[in-house]
């Protein structure tokens, strides 16, 4: 057996049934353990002085200062909870900006002044840290001689214990001010998306104070024993396989997906979800997805950047946790090639203080132009920055899946369902510039808007091929990598949507200050949207070749090209939107579209550093092998045969060796012409034009080199492969 099989081999044997089935022993019922490690409202009550509770609620609720001296106050009640608890550490819990998320542990203990050790966890360490930034990206944000970045708490996203510490979730802004984060924009997107909704919302609802963003995350992912894991230093190194091809059996039989979960999966999965439920994150679904070995779970929908904050932890606890079960989980976008990839749709909408969705039809006209006004101006949103929208999910390991036959394509479109495509082009047709009759307008208000049915019925017929399409109540934007910190789409659709209602808020009332009544200058304006924002709306098969051709014609800008898609944050309409929202700053664009090129050359350099390793190292040695067994076949049969019989009966053994000859031969050149390449390019200076290289000129290597790679592991004796192939890995029980 190879080192690999034994080893799994004996992992499955400590493993052993009795050990998979402790995990289906759950601690109670759900309801008993929900939420148990989380620091929220009902025992901040139990723990803060009247005081201290009423300052973070006030801070939760309406984003006020948390007073310096009531700091200290909050933070002795949550370290008595937390040491009770057990909890022996305490971290900041930050987003840096490369979709992970980072922590620094202290302990609680200090010593005093006579050597004893107390418990000391002071309000300044809750307001402010000074982790020691200096190796997190900052796109020349922070000089590197001062490292200085600093944490802070951000208490909309209550504190948890995980693993003996207590995890305080914070921004991380750098010493001059700049966000070193995704959550800091995410959550200046969320006030400004509040304040811009609630606004419009005066038209239709007095009551409304407040209005957030809503997110619920599908996250799909590859599961594989650690074994296999283990023996393939490109999974361990990239996240994704940089070779082999697909076995005789994967996906076409389409019986993975909703079938039975693998017992192992299964206890994993329970694993991971009792582990959530503690910390209160509300996963509500888990199935098979297409592709041999992949996942899906998907959580309740929650106010946007708890969610957010929710979908890196459950990320960081399923990696964790799958060591216990000596799995391996994948989140890289593509970490097979020939089936399926991964993605992280990401369900958004927007809910009021008073518990409405603003993009769910209601029952009466009134309640259907509100309806009407959000569904719209976010339509309109998705047709002013498309482009951007996507360019915030495009990165190297996503570009592996987008466009392909089986995620979204690469540029944006809008889904709407037949009615409500209808009802747009009903009031397209009916609304009118001039001033409408009291009857026109009553029959617009009967026969269509107070037409659209609460529960749409385009809501089951999903067009599946769409990047973001309305289902029924939501947009679920579908572009979105697995991998990705759902911050970064989130942000960006906050603040287009916030723009643009402005935008129609200013409209609206310059109608009305004209003299026109405000239904029927909301009408008029969001008329004007409708044609405007025609371009991007597409009912049709996101997959097909006509529509690449004819979302060209259409001047939707497709993302192809990686390094040219970061510039999508330096075009003006972007920089005004993120300026105008105050979102980002232009400092802070700049440095994002420089670690944005920063990262992509990192990545492809390590990926193509391992793949020539592994080339040099465990392909060419081992093709060598079997070209010796070869050739000593090859004299043997000449020792034994007469030249007419050699002739015929070493045929194939000669023919073999020529390929493989010719593959080693090619191979090796195409390495050593790949570091060539890589040499020259890593003398550019400047980061922009580098990327540029890399993608244009480097990046095409990791195919040519794959492919001798490919042919060669179909042609080597599988004894003495040393690498497990696509059918060990995706092949669990
Ligand atoms: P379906 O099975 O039709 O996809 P689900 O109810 O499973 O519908 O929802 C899929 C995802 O959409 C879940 O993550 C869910 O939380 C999310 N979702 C549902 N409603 C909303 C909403 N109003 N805002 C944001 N996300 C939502
Ligand atoms: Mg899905």
């Amino acid at each position: 057996m190879k080192d690999y099989a034994v080893l799994r081999f004996n992992a499955l044997k400590e493993l052993g049934h009795r050990k998979v089935e402790r995990f289906y022993q759950e601690e109670g019922k759900v309801t008993d353990y929900f939420a148990i490690n989380v620091f929220d409202r009902e025992k901040m009550r139990a723990y803060f002085t009247a005081g201290a509770f009423e300052a973070v609620a006030a801070a939760i609720d309406e984003g006020k200062k948390i007073d310096r001296k009531v700091a200290d106050q909050i933070a002795a009640g949550m370290k008595t909870w937390a040491i009770e608890r057990g909890a022996t550490h305490y971290a900041h819990w930050f987003h840096p900006l490369n979709d992970a998320t980072a922590e620094k542990h202290d302990a609680f203990f200090e010593p005093t002044k006579d050597s004893k050790l107390v418990e000391n966890f002071k309000g300044e360490l809750l307001v402010q840290q000074e982790p020691d930034a200096s190796s997190f990206p900052s796109g020349g944000l922070r000089n590197t001689f001062e490292a200085r970045g600093y944490t802070a708490w951000d208490p909309s996203s209550p504190i948890f214990i995980v693993d003996g510490t207590l995890c305080i979730p914070t921004v991380f802004v750098s010493y001059t001010g700049e966000a070193l984060d995704l959550k800091t924009p995410l959550l200046k997107s969320q006030q400004v998306i509040d304040k811009a909704a609630t606004e419009v919302c005066q038209y239709f609802d007095k009551e409304v104070t407040k209005v957030y963003p809503t997110l619920g995350v599908e996250q799909e992912y590859f599961v594989v024993d650690d074994a296999m894991f283990n023996a393939r230093p490109d999974l361990m190194l990239t996240g994704r396989t940089l070779m082999g091809h697909t076995s005789a059996k994967d996906q076409q039989l389409d019986d993975h997906y909703f079938g039975a979960i693998p017992m192992r999966v299964s206890a994993f999965m329970k694993d991971f979800e009792t582990e959530s439920y503690k910390l209160g994150i509300p996963i509500k679904t888990r199935h098979n997805e297409v592709a041999p070995h992949q996942f899906e779970f998907a959580s309740s929908f929650e106010e946007a950047n708890l969610a957010v904050d929710h979908n890196l932890l459950v990320m960081s606890l399923m990696k964790r946790i799958a060591k216990r079960h000596r799995l391996k989980v994948l989140f890289h976008e593509k970490p097979f090639a020939g089936v399926n990839g991964s993605g992280k749709h990401c369900n958004w909408s927007l809910r009021t203080n008073t518990g409405k969705n603003l993009l769910s039809p209601g029952k009466t006209p009134r309640n259907n132009l509100q309806f009407l006004t959000f569904f719209i101006n976010t339509i309109c949103a998705a047709h002013n920055h498309g482009y951007l929208m996507m360019a915030s999910v495009a990165n190297l390991s996503n570009s592996y899946r987008l466009g392909g036959h089986e995620a979204p394509p690469s540029m944006l479109s809008v889904f709407l369902g037949q009615t409500l495509s209808g009802v747009l082009d009903s009031l397209e047709e009916r609304v009118s510039e001039k001033k409408m009759t009291p009857d026109e307008k009553t029959e617009l208000k009967l026969d269509v808007v107070g037409k659209i049915p609460e529960i749409l019925p385009d809501n089951t017929d999903r067009n599946r091929t769409s990047p973001f399409a309305f289902t029924g109540n939501r947009f679920e934007f579908r572009a979105v990598g697995s991998s990705c910190n759902p911050a970064s789409p989130v942000l960006i659709i906050n603040a287009a949507v916030a723009e643009q209602l402005v935008r129609f808020k200013n409209d609206v009332d310059k109608l009305i200050t004209d003299g026109v009544k405000k239904d029927e200058a909301i009408f008029q304006v969001l008329r004007s949207y409708i044609i405007e924002s025609k371009p991007i709306r597409f009912e049709g098969n996101g997959y097909s070749e006509e529509w690449h051709e004819e979302a060209k014609r259409r001047g939707l800008r497709e993302i192809n090209d990686i390094p040219e898609s970061f510039k999508a944050f330096l075009l003006p309409e972007s920089q005004k939107m993120f300026n105008e929202t105050g979102v980002l700053s232009n400092i802070e664009l700049d440095a994002r579209f420089e670690i944005r090129n920063e990262t992509l050359v990192k990545k492809l350099q390590i990926e193509q550093r391992v793949l020539g390793d592994m080339a040099l190292n465990h392909i060419i040695p081992t093709a060598i092998r079997y070209q010796n067994l070869l050739i000593e076949n090859i004299k043997g049969l000449k020792e034994i045969y007469t030249s007419e019989e050699f002739k015929e009966f070493a045929q194939p053994q000669l023919r073999t060796l020529k390929r493989i000859s010719r593959h080693i031969k090619d191979l090796r050149e195409k390495v050593y012409e790949m570091v060539d390449e890589r040499k020259k390019a890593n003398l550019i200076e400047d980061i922009e034009k580098r990327a540029k290289v890399y993608w244009n000129n480097i990046f095409p290597y990791l195919d040519s080199i794959r492919y001798h790679i490919d042919k060669l592991e179909r042609i080597v004796d599988d004894s003495l492969w040393p690498l497990p192939k696509y059918r060990e890995i995706l092949f669990l029980h």
